[in-house]
């Protein structure tokens, strides 16, 4: 018999008719012979619903109660789902994570999955049942609830993939694979039949949200066969392959662009240039637990030197503070900041083995009159950081020049 676990994003459980659809194709499937896990997220907008209401009454709410309040969404969803599946005659069963013992570290919206036990999952499983696990949520070693982060639900299925030893993981969603853009920013992006995890990997953590990074980490450490594909049409979706290197002569030169609108850019001017410096910089906003991404230190001048760096711009308000205090201990300058920047990444694993990928990419840009304000690479990537405004035409224009568009 084979062990699927299948995953249903927010938009494909937004509503009673939609988790009655996706009833009936769990029937068909469990029908057919297949043992089934589903994990769902939250009903479309929920997640987002919750997070106002805590933002209405607190301006700083705190992150433990967060966790408890925004999986309340998943857990909708999942008793939800089993009724309508007991409906059809099959005895399934819902779990919140805590229940399957999905143990995570103690950061509260944005743990990692530590271990899970899959022994209660498979005895419901030998039972005929069909499990609905929700997505996005564990617990702490202490009992509290934590959340994965956005998105975090198709890491909940790709890890419980591999602590059942699936042998195959159907993460559904609103659009059917994965393309070489995003298709509402890009209407002529292609669908992929398949990418390496590896560039998988670099799209989502560089912006495709289609699967959440920490996902792409786990498929890729336990080589979970996983596959892209829409609850809404049917049809192959993207397979994420694990090739061996080396196979990147024949490989496209580029295979996608991602892209992330809410960045911030902030930089502190004329520090004291002395080894240590970026570590009495950056170490405060690391402890912050927030997530710094392009770095650039300047060439220091006169014993003095600048570091630039990008952060989330959620991340913005906390990181000005911690850098205005840094100002008055290191004896800098000034800080400067910009909340209205984007990223944009190409990726590709036939950059290995082709050169003047970065080249054409900056002569698009420069052709449409686009100022790039930093440049960061990586073996199988070139990003970019722009003004915000500019993001979708640098998109569609760098598609276009890498000729990425359906045939
Ligand atoms: P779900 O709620 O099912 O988890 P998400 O909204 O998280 O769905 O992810 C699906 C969305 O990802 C699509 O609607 C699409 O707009 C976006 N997306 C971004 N980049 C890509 C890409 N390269 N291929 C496909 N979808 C992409
Ligand atoms: N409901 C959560 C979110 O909106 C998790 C998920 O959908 O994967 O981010
Ligand atoms: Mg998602």
């Amino acid at each position: 018999m084979t062990l699927i676990v299948e995953k249903f994003g927010g938009t494909s459980v937004g509503s009673v008719e939609r988790i009655n659809a996706v009833a009936d194709h769990l029937m068909k499937k469990h029908q057919s012979g297949e043992q089934l896990v589903v994990v769902v997220s939250a009903m479309s907008g929920e997640t987002n619903r919750l997070i106002g209401l805590a933002n209405d009454i607190s301006d700083n709410p705190p992150a433990r109660e967060m966790d408890v309040l925004v999986s309340t969404g998943e857990q909708v969803t999942i008793a939800l789902l089993s009724m309508a599946l007991q409906k059809r005659g099959n005895d399934a069963r819902s779990y919140t994570g805590g229940q399957v013992s999905i143990k995570t570290d103690g950061v509260h919206s944005r743990a990692r999955i530590l271990d899970i036990d899959g022994a209660k999952i498979k005895s419901d499983l030998d039972q005929g049942r069909i499990v609905v696990v929700a997505g996005f949520q564990g617990v702490d070693i202490a009992g509290n609830i934590t959340t994965l982060g956005r998105g975090g639900s198709d890491t909940t299925a790709v890890a419980i993939a591999a602590a059942v030893e699936a042998d195959e993981c159907r993460i559904y969603t609103d659009v059917d694979g994965i393309y070489t853009t995003d298709p509402r920013v890009v209407p002529n992006a292609r669908r992929l039949k398949s990418i390496t995890a590896e560039e998988m990997l670099e799209l989502a953590s560089l912006g495709a949200k289609v699967l959440q990074t920490r996902s792409v980490e786990f498929a890729g450490k336990y080589k979970v066969p996983l596959r892209v594909l829409s609850s809404f049409v049917e049809g192959p979706g993207t397979l994420i392959t694990y090739e061996e290197e080396g196979s990147s002569m024949e490989a496209p030169l580029i295979s996608g662009i991602a892209f992330q609108r809410d960045e911030a850019k902030l930089t502190i001017r004329g520090i004291p240039d002395h080894p240590g410096i970026a570590h009495q910089v950056l170490g405060p906003i690391s402890d912050a637990h927030i997530n710094v991404d392009v770095i650039i230190q300047n060439a220091s001048a006169k014993g003095l030197t600048d570091l630039t760096f990008t952060v989330p711009r959620d991340d913005y308000q906390p990181c000005m503070e911690i850098l205005n205090r840094l100002v008055k201990d290191l004896g800098a300058r000034d800080v400067k900041g910009d909340d209205k920047i984007a990223k944009i990444s190409i990726v590709g694993v036939g950059m290995r083995s082709h050169t003047g990928v970065a080249n054409k990419m900056f002569k698009t840009l420069a052709d449409n009159e686009i100022n790039i304000q930093m440049i960061s690479t990586s073996e199988i990537k070139v990003s970019v950081i722009i003004d915000e405004s500019l993001l979708d035409k640098a998109v569609q224009t760098l598609h276009d020049s890498f000729e990425l568009e359906k045939a």
